[in-house]
C-alpha cells in the first residue's frame, strides 16, 4: 500500500496508527536476518508517536503524513537514537537534538519506524560498508538465491521500502545515494534542489553536495515526502529562504508540450544494451504523452566524476577531522593525545572513510590544492553552465539512472573506480545542486529493476514531479519482490 493509500485509510479510521506501528515492527524485527536494512529501533518512541497520531486522528486531525510509520536514514539525527552514519567511530552517539528534516515530518504526524543502515558515512554505492554488516536487497534475480546489493549509500532506506516494511523513507544524495539505490530496488528516489531540504543535524558528509529527499513507492509518495521534509530552516546558512512549492499538485500536471533534452553525453562506452532500450523507451512514452524531444549538449559530462572526487573527499576530509574520539561516539586511549587521535581514527573508520580522507587531505594540501582542488571547482563552474544553457533550450532531461541493475553483494572490484562508476549518471545533478529523480520504469533480462533519471533546473522541482510522474503512468511498472526473508 502506498503512503497516500494508508493516511488516508487512517484518516477514514479504517485502521489506527497503534496497530500499524506493531504490524510494521513486527515486520520490520523479523526481516532482520534476512535483510539486515535497519540498525536502530526505539519501540517505545514509536509506539508513544503513534499513540499521539491516533489522538489527533479522532479528532479529526493531523498532518500530511500522519500515522505513517517511516524509516530515517541513519544520517539523520533522531532525538535520543543511536545515529552513527554506519561508523564504528559514532557507536553509541545519541544526539540531544533532532534534525530539522525528521523534526518537519514528526510535525507532520510521521512515526519513527527504525533507523536504517547505509555505506559508512554514505561513502558508497553497495551498502557493504556499514559497521552494521552487508544490508541485502529483497529483489533476486530469476532462477538465483544469490544476495545482491540495495545500492547504497541509501541502501538500508531503499530495502526497507521496497521490501514493504515501511511506507517511505529518508535518503541523503550527495552523488547519486538516493536515486542510485531506488533505481536497484523499483523505488522512486528524488532530491530538490541544494538546499530544499535543510542538512541540519544531518551528519556533514561534502558539505556542498549533500542533499536529503525521500525515497517513495510512488512519484506521488516521493512528492508529499518532500513536500514535508523541505523549507527553510533558519539554522542552515544554505537552506533556501522560499516557500515550498505543491509538489503533490504538481504530479497531476499535464507534460504535454514540454520539452525534454536527450544529452549524447550520457551514452557511455559499454553501457549494456538494455539500458539504452530503456532510454528510448522512457523518449518513446514522453512523446506520447506529447512532449517534444530535443537534442541538448552537456559537453563537461565527462568531466563530472573526476570532478566530484576530488570536491567530495576534499570536503569530506575536513568534515570529518571533528571526530577525535573527545565528543562523539567510541575512544580508543592511546599512549598520549597523539596517540589516541591515531588510535581512535584509525579503529573507528572503515577503509573507504581512510581513503576519502586521504585523498581529500591531498588535494587540500598547499602544493596540490591550486592543480586539484581549485580546478574542480572551476569545471563545477562548467558543468553547471552546461545545463543553464541546456535549460534554456528544455524544461527537463532524461537520461538512464544508472549504468547497470544491482550487482551481487560479492561482486568483486578490482579498484575503487569501479564502484565509483555506478554514479556517472547521477553526480552532475548534485555538481549542479539541481532536482533529479529515478523513476522505476522496467527490468533487466534477468527480472531486476531498472530506472529513468529526470533532471530540472534549479527550483523547478513541480516541472521534476509531473515528468516523474508521466513516466511513472506509461511504464505501469508494478513488479514487486518476491517475498523470500
Ligand atoms: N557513491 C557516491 C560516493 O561514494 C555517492 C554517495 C552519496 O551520494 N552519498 O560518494
Amino acid at each position: 500500500m502506498s503512503l497516500a493509500d494508508v493516511t488516508a485509510k487512517l484518516k477514514a479510521r479504517e485502521v489506527s496508527a497503534t496497530e500499524l506501528a506493531e504490524t510494521a515492527l513486527q515486520a520490520a524485527e523479523a526481516s532482520q536476518p534476512a535483510l539486515n536494512a535497519f540498525c536502530a529501533f526505539d519501540r517505545d518512541l514509536t509506539m508513544t508517536m503513534a499513540k499521539a497520531s491516533d489522538a489527533k486522528l479522532a479528532k479529526g486531525e493531523g498532518g500530511l503524513l500522519e500515522g505513517a510509520p517511516l524509516a530515517i536514514k541513519d544520517l539523520f539525527a533522531v532525538k535520543g537514537v543511536e545515529t552513527t552514519a554506519s561508523s564504528n567511530i559514532l557507536k553509541g552517539f545519541k544526539p540531544r537534538y533532532e534534525s530539522t528534516v525528521t523534526e518537519k515530518m514528526w510535525a507532520e504526524g510521521g512515526v519513527f519506524l527504525a533507523k536504517t543502515a547505509m555505506d559508512e558515512f554514505a561513502m558508497g554505492s553497495s551498502n557493504k560498508t556499514a559497521c552494521t554488516g552487508h544490508v541485502v536487497s529483497p529483489w533476486r534475480a530469476e532462477g538465483s538465491n544469490k544476495g545482491l546489493t540495495p545500492g547504497g549509500s541509501s541502501g538500508g532506506s531503499a530495502a526497507a521500502v521496497s521490501a514493504d516494511l515501511c511506507f517511505g523513507a529518508t535518503g541523503t544524495d550527495t552523488g547519486g545515494s538516493i536515486r542510485q539505490p531506488a533505481a536497484f530496488t523499483g523505488t522512486v528516489g528524488a532530491k530538490g534542489t541544494y538546499g530544499r531540504c535543510s542538512r541540519w543535524g544531518a551528519v556533514a558528509f561534502a558539505s556542498s553536495l549533500d542533499h536529503p529527499g525521500p525515497i517513495a513507492k510512488t512519484v506521488k509518495d516521493s512528492a508529499i515526502l518532500m513536500q514535508a521534509m523541505a523549507g527553510h530552516d533558519p539554522k542552515e546558512s544554505t537552506s533556501l529562504p522560499l516557500d515550498v512549492p505543491d509538489f503533490v499538485a504538481a504530479c497531476g500536471r499535464s507534460v504535454k508540450g514540454l520539452k525534454i533534452g536527450v544529452a549524447k553525453e550520457y551514452r557511455v562506452d559499454g553501457m549494456p544494451e538494455e539500458i539504452d532500450a530503456l532510454w528510448q523507451q522512457g523518449i518513446d512514452w514522453l512523446k506520447a504523452a506529447g512532449c517534444e524531444i530535443v537534442d541538448v549538449t552537456l559537453p563537461h559530462t565527462k568531466y563530472a566524476l573526476p570532478t566530484y572526487y576530488i570536491i567530495n573527499p576534499a570536503e569530506a576530509s575536513s568534515n570529518l577531522a571533528r571526530y577525535d574520539g573527545m565528543r562523539f561516539g567510541q575512544r580508543v586511549e592511546g599512549a598520549d593525545l597523539t596517540d589516541t587521535y591515531e588510535k581512535t581514527r584509525g579503529q573507528g573508520f572503515g577503509a573507504e572513510v581512510q581513503r576519502r580522507i586521504l585523498m581529500g587531505t591531498y588535494v587540500l594540501s598547499a602544493g596540490y590544492y591550486d592543480a586539484y582542488y581549485l580546478k574542480a571547482l572551476k569545471v563545477r563552474r562548467r558543468i553547471l553552465e552546461d545545463f543553464e544553457n541546456a535549460f534554456e533550450k528544455v524544461d527537463a532531461i532524461l537520461t538512464p539512472s544508472t549504468p547497470s541493475a544491482a550487482f551481487a553483494l560479492d561482486a568483486q572490484f578490482t579498484d575503487p573506480i569501479q564502484m565509483y562508476l555506478n554514479d556517472v549518471f547521477t553526480v552532475t545533478a548534485n555538481i549542479a545542486g539541481i532536482p533529479a529523480m529515478s523513476v522505476p520504469a522496467g527490468l533487466d533480462a534477468s527480472g531486476l529493476p531498472l530506472g529513468l533519471q529526470v533532471i530540472t533546473k534549479a527550483l523547478d522541482e513541480e516541472t521534476m514531479f509531473a515528468v516523474g510522474a508521466a513516466l511513472e503512468d506509461s511504464a505501469g511498472f508494478t513488479a514487486k519482490p518476491n517475498k523470500w526473508w
